[in-house]
């Protein structure tokens, strides 16, 4: 089956029909094959404005808020990006596309697994992925130029702020399951951390040590 059509008509409707300006998140999702990311009874769907189950009651972000969260991040080509949440690896491509190279991180080994090899068979060299509870972020390779969380946390991680560079974003869901809002963090040249609240989001719980508790 040949999607080209259906991914440029998806483009079109979803991502330049709501708004989303920046050319570079265009062309990425364009070009990612969301198809590949989902599983094959799933692919005739893969285009469809919504989440769709991955298993392990996951689930692929919307086509709409994977390009909102990466124009939020404003991305040049050159930055080191960190993602909590690797989920399917749909986000974690169009990170790669835009940015130079990315550390993700997925708490459910099965997930991260098959992300792995979706990634892999589509040649994405440049991202390496770890299993783990991502909440702790990556300190070893911090800071980084942009941080995206795929999943809702209760509140910011300060220490996710610590691990942004000078000139940093993180995106985040933050809010309770039922009422979240999609923030943006910014820790500016002189250090200064600014916040700006942007659209009502639903993600699944970020689940970890800085996250929320257990299966609850
Ligand atoms: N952007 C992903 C995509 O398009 O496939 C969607 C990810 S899904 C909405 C959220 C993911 O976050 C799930 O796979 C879940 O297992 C993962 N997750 C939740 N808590 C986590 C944690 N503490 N560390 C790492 N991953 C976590």
């Amino acid at each position: 089956m040949n999607f080209d059509i259906t991914r440029r008509r998806m483009v079109e409707t979803q991502i330049i029909g709501r708004g989303i300006t920046d050319r570079r998140v265009i062309d990425a999702m364009l070009k990612v094959p969301r198809n590949i990311f989902v599983e094959e009874a799933m692919a005739a769907q893969a285009y469809s404005d919504s989440s769709l189950p991955i298993g392990e009651k996951q689930t692929i972000s919307q086509p709409y808020m994977v390009a909102l969260m990466s124009e939020m991040l404003q991305l040049t080509g050159r930055e080191k990006v960190l993602e909590l949440g690797t989920g399917s690896g749909y986000q974690t491509a169009i990170l790669a596309e835009l940015s130079n190279r990315v550390y993700t991180v997925e708490r459910i080994r099965s997930l991260a697994l098959r992300a792995r090899k979706a990634l892999d068979r589509l040649h994405y060299l440049n991202v390496n992925l770890k299993i783990g509870d991502g909440t702790d972020g990556w300190a070893a390779e911090a800071p980084f130029d942009a941080i995206i969380v795929t999943a809702g946390a209760p509140d910011v991680p300060a220490h996710l702020v610590d691990q942004l560079a000078l000139g940093g974003r993180l995106v985040i869901p933050v809010g309770n399951q039922l009422d979240q809002t999609l923030v943006r963090v910014t820790k500016e040249k002189d250090g200064t951390i600014t916040c700006q609240e942007s659209v009502p989001c639903r993600f699944v719980k970020l689940i970890g040590k800085y996250g929320w508790s257990g299966e609850e």
